[in-house]
């Protein structure tokens, strides 16, 4: 008995009268008058081990995860016990020894994906959660991605190349994460938000085909699908076009989906611009799996005896509809709708249901004519039964507040069916709390500089995002090539010659020596295999992810350091963390 195990529990298959030794953990012990019988898990999955106790003892003495190694003979289970739910289930494995090669506490948990058990708990003891068979997978599911990725850009010529992740800040419009330097007191470099620089910098170096699995920070407010450090796929080209960058990114994404779905979704993806993706779904990162589409009513109101909806549309405002479908809406659900609504920064909510004659029911029907009331029915396709939910407001707000109640009333659970897109044509910039700041990043290019010049609010960039499921996987854009366009948009993003200098003055130094016209990409790995996985938590694909208030229960970092280092790096402390 030397080697550790000949076999995988999963090799077991097939192999009926062969002597094999596994090795793995105690998932399940069962006692059964005089045979005890032990579901091994090992990597590859679980196969039942069948010990008899009275020669075995220590088979009855065994704790749920330990970790042992069993010598045995393979045999077909009997009549009548096949287990249809486990790969190996028609086979079993008849132990004559049993090697206990490490004991285990009493464990925190079930190993099991059935039970619920706490966050902070699975989080603790990640190293246990971890080897449940839906994290397992998981684990598996996120290196096959990359993989994928990873033999889909080596094929097409792309170098894999790592940049600093000590780093001058780059913005992403996010705020960075310092560390102190000790060699530099009183310097900071910061954590990348992004390889964006630096990418950049080797298409100026002659590299034409760059990408990077780069771990990026960004030290934000958590929210359900964001950590303070995420992994992305970045990937930048030289010569290329928005079509370069997508016919790339697609490829990439239909390997992953190939290798872990075993579909091949159809490419190229649909193309939209941000434009009508705000005015169909009221949202940038349309989900399009349903419809519900946002429709627009404002010519019906023009001229209209309601004063409610003419007052707003005179005023320069919109009326947007969502035919919700055929639906009940008692009157708190409607209240709550309304409330919802409101929540969401509209000024109010017009709900109507179509009666079996056609007719609305609604708080304003007594309002509107009956040509208003048809016209209403016909652009939303009404038929009875149908709940329609009507916004009267500025654009922006009736768009956003339609395209969240469609979310909420109409969004499919899970990720079993697949629809990719590009959303393109991003404004450059949008009105920002002191002044004008950017969609994408200060490094992508404007469609036309004349117009950016002139009205930058009407300026449309080279950016795009690859959306999925109502989910944006990343962003990416055609850069500015040309020193002076950069400093052009710099400068409308407020930052002045000298800030410029100070900041970035090595980068538009850079571009001044023959920068190839380039363009990149990158997109969330932690989100895509999310997705796939039909996870809708992101720290179920992070082998060791944070809480949302960015606490690591495991090591519980982030940890006070002494004294003697905050010294060695020129920091004194003038806060007590809150206990
Ligand atoms: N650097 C951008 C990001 O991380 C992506 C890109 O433009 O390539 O969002």
């Amino acid at each position: 008995m030397n080697k550790v195990r000949t076999h995988h529990a999963i090799e077991t298959i097939g192999l009926e009268g062969q002597q094999v030794r596994l090795a793995g953990w105690v998932a399940r012990r069962r006692d059964h008058g005089g045979v005890t019988f032990i579901d091994l898990r090992d990597a590859s999955g679980v196969v039942q081990v069948v010990a008899d106790p009275a020669q075995l003892p220590i088979a009855a003495d065994l704790r749920m995860e330990a970790c042992i190694a069993v010598d045995g003979v393979v045999r077909p289970r009997p009549e009548g016990t096949v287990n249809n739910d486990l790969a190996t289930g028609a086979f079993e494995v008849v132990v004559t020894i049993i090697e206990l090669l490490s004991p285990a506490e009493p464990i925190p948990f079930m190993i099991d994906d059935r039970v619920e058990i706490d966050e902070q708990t699975r989080l603790e003891y990640r190293y246990l959660d971890l080897r449940r068979p839906r994290m397992a997978a998981n684990l598996r599911a996120r290196s096959k991605a990359v993989a994928a990725i990873r033999r889909t850009l080596d094929e097409r010529g792309f170098l894999e190349i790592e940049t600093p992740t000590l780093v001058s800040s780059t913005p992403e419009g996010a705020r960075d994460m310092l560390v102190p330097s000790r060699l530099r007191p009183g310097a900071f470099y910061a954590l990348p938000q992004s390889p964006q620089l630096f990418k950049q910098l080797l298409m100026i170096s002659g590299v034409e085909r760059y990408f990077q699995i780069a771990r990026c920070y960004r030290d934000e407010d958590f929210r359900s699908d964001r950590q303070l450090e995420f992994t992305q796929l970045d990937l930048e080209g030289a010569f290329w076009d928005e079509e370069s960058v997508q016919e790339n990114i697609e490829a990439t994404l239909v390997a992953a989906v190939r290798d872990l779905r075993g579909v091949d979704i159809p490419c190229p993806f649909p193309r939209m611009t941000w434009q009508e993706s705000m005015d169909r779904y009221g949202v940038d990162k349309p989900d399009t799996r349903f419809g519900m589409e946002i429709v627009d009513l404002t010519d019906e109101f023009r001229a209209s005896e309601f004063r409610g909806f003419a007052g707003v549309v005179n005023a320069g405002g919109v009326v947007r509809g969502i035919n919700t479908g055929g639906r009940e809406l008692a009157r708190s659900a409607a209240d709550a709708l309304v409330d919802d609504a409101k929540r969401l920064g509209a000024k109010g909510l017009v709900w109507m249901v179509v009666e079996p004659d056609g007719s609305l029911r609604s708080p304003v029907a007594k309002f509107l004519s009956e040509g208003e009331s048809s016209a209403i029915a016909e652009r939303l396709q009404a038929k009875p039964g149908d709940v329609l939910l009507l916004v009267a407001d500025q654009w922006r707000t009736a768009v956003s507040v339609l395209g969240a109640l469609r979310l909420q009333l109409g969004r499919p659970s899970g990720h079993e069916e697949l629809k990719f897109l590009w959303v393109t044509d991003f404004p450059m910039f949008e009105e920002g709390e002191g002044g004008l700041t950017f969609l994408h990043h200060p490094f992508t290019s404007p469609q036309d500089v004349a117009v950016m010049a002139s009205s930058p609010l009407q300026a449309l960039s080279r950016a795009y995002d690859v959306v999925v499921n109502g989910v944006e996987l990343g962003s990416g854009s055609i850069r500015i090539h040309d020193p002076n366009v950069q400093s052009q948009v710099f400068e409308i993003l407020g930052i002045s010659q000298a800030e410029q200098e100070s900041r970035f003055g090595w980068f538009l130094k850079a571009l001044r020596y023959g920068t190839p016209p380039h363009g990149g990409f990158a997109f969330g790995i932690d989100r895509l295999v999310m997705v796939l996985q039909q996870e809708i938590n992101i720290r179920e694909v992070i082998p060791f992810p944070k809480t949302q208030s960015g606490f690591d229960p495991l090591t519980e970092a982030p940890t006070e350091v002494e004294p003697a280092q905050l010294q060695e790096v020129g920091l004194r402390l003038d806060v007590r963390r809150e206990k």
